[in-house]
């Protein structure tokens, strides 16, 4: 099976399209991306891109006409189709949030009872609106969520949020949040070895890209006697290396931090005697 490829369907266009590109190069895989192509193959990797709307690809990986797809948390969990999720990706965050005139006043969930909610995500608004026990009627449109208020089809809409700047431009506020969402890669679960194994090298690469975004080197020169302190505050992937500057008494010291507590682990360097620090971003991180 030497011509076996893995298939991938990608967004088209739209929100993440090109973070799915993006991340496909920082893997080594190059695709050429020609206008208005439907599919593609990679040079250097067994793979294939499909180019698709992000509301199919959830139905197309089901169907294993495509084996795995990049696509928005939020569309996988509302299509609900026979798919496994494998990873998340770390682009495309956003919330499905539900939002309501700027000028309503709203205490707690219970508002929405006995209203009607216009959005793209019926399902996942149907399994909000059960654990909160509301009874809300659910008006379920494509696109342009956002105008149903202001236009008398609904007291309430449910859609995608990420700065809220959409909201409020149509005069919305943000009142609750249904889910947060990133893009995930998801895959047909019936695999067979020879696609799996082309899956876990692509796993094993998208994992190293996410590692070193999550990761920052870190040098930075001390006085001998501060070394101590500073090891302690830098575990490093084993432990940091620390190499003599020509200077004597002083060293050099070698380290990768995360970058969740980075400024907490910065200002503690510098308040242990830690001088020119530098802070190198990660291409790679393989461990
Ligand atoms: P398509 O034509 O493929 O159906 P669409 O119009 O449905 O596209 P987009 O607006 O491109 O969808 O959003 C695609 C996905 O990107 C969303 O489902 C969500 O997961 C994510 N997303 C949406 N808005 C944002 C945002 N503002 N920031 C980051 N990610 C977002
Ligand atoms: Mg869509």
């Amino acid at each position: 099976m030497d011509y076996m490829k893995l298939k991938l369907a990608i967004q088209k266009s739209g929100r993440l399209h090109d973070d799915s590109i993006k991340l496909l190069k920082e893997c080594g895989i190059d695709i050429s991306n020609g206008a208005n192509k439907l599919r593609t193959e990679a040079t250097n990797f067994p793979l294939e891109v499909f180019f698709l709307r992000d509301d199919d690809i959830p139905q197309y990986v089901e169907d294993g006409v495509a084996d795995i797809g990049f696509v928005g948390e939020n569309v996988v969990y509302e299509k609900n189709k026979k798919i496994e999720i494998v990873d998340k990706l770390g682009y495309g965050r956003c919330r499905l949030s539900i939002a309501i005139g700027r000028g309503q006043k709203y205490e707690s969930v219970q508002y929405l009872q006995n209203r009607k909610i216009a959005t793209s995500y019926p399902l996942l608004v149907k399994e909000f609106l059960k654990k909160n026990n509301i009874n809300a009627e659910i008006h379920e449109i494509s696109g342009s969520v956002e105008i149903a208020p202001g236009i008398g089809l609904a007291d309430a809409i449910c859609d995608i949020v990420s700065s809220g700047s959409t909201l409020f431009m149509n005069g919305l506020k943000e009142v609750e949040t249904v889910m947060k969402s990133q893009a995930i890669l998801i895959r047909n679960p019936a695999l067979k070895e020879d696609e799996l194994k082309i899956l876990h090298k692509l796993l094993f690469r998208i994992q190293s890209v996410k590692k070193a975004k999550n990761n920052k080197y870190v040098l930075l020169n001390a006085p001998n006697d501060k070394l101590d302190a500073i090891v302690k505050i830098l575990p490093g992937m084993k432990s940091p290396t620390i190499l003599p500057l020509a200077e004597s008494g002083w060293s050099s010291v070698h380290s990768v931090i995360s970058e969740n507590d980075f400024w907490n682990v910065i200002e503690s360097l510098k308040a242990n005697g830690a001088q020119g620090i530098l802070i190198v971003p990660i291409e790679k991180m393989i461990i």
